[in-house]
């Protein structure tokens, strides 16, 4: 099966679907957003990286900046801040470059590496797309945290990618029940985004723009 692309779903939501699926379904069926610290800085970040359409050739490595990508398998489209071809002996071939290249998708974060892997999915979403798009294998990429100013290596094994499909399929069906999943209170609540318009103590799955309404009307 193939999507077509006004189905297509944004790829950064896998960010968001990973951390909290309400928090997802808020911000990509209800349109709900609000900015925090976090949000606003990885924006910033994200500015820097994102020189739009810029490739820049040193040697054996092309780097190109905001790359734009879509899966039809998956339905998702999007863009990868940074995609780095290495020159290699046997890789693929590439408009105006000489001789045949790898890939290594980056993907730069504020903060430091965390403990779920909502940042891994997102970046092997990414190398999920980049593969359709060029017909080829991409084993691994990086994460780059600006706190710390490291990179760390994601290698994009079976498991990870089955886990990132399955979220995929699972945004496409909560997409079009037009869905919002109840609160699940945990610790991440404190750290999010949306946590003033979620409402989580209301444990509901009412639509919560409908609710804000309803609850105007009463009083
Ligand atoms: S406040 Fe908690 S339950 Fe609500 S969207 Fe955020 S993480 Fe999810």
């Amino acid at each position: 099966m193939e999507y077509k692309e006004d189905e297509y779903l944004m790829l950064s939501g896998i960010q968001h679907f990973a951390f909290c699926q309400r928090q997802w379904a808020l911000i990509h069926i209800e349109q709900q957003w609000a900015e925090n610290y976090q949000t606003t800085s990885g924006m910033l970040m994200h500015g820097r990286a994102h020189e739009d359409g810029l490739y820049e050739l040193r040697g054996d490595l092309l780097t190109v900046h905001n790359l734009r990508v879509s899966s039809r398998k998956l339905g998702v489209t999007g863009q990868c801040d940074i995609v780095e071809f290495h020159r290699v002996i046997n890789g693929i071939t590439l408009h105006n470059y000489e001789g045949q290249w790898d890939i290594t998708p980056i993907e730069y974060k504020r903060g430091t590496l965390k403990e779920e892997n909502e940042d891994e999915k997102q970046l092997c979403l990414q190398a999920i797309c980049l593969e359709e798009k060029f017909q080829t294998r991409v084993p691994f990429g990086y994460l780059f945290y600006g706190e710390n100013r490291r990179r760390f290596k994601v290698e994009f094994t079976e498991e990870l990618r089955n886990d990132v499909m399955k979220d995929v399929k699972e945004m496409h069906r909560l997409l079009d029940r037009g869905y919002t999943p109840k609160v699940k209170k945990t610790k991440k609540c404190r750290a999010c985004s949306l946590k003033d318009i979620c409402i989580p103590n209301l444990n509901t799955n009412k639509n919560v723009g409908k609710y804000i309404d309803q609850h105007i009307m009463e009083t």
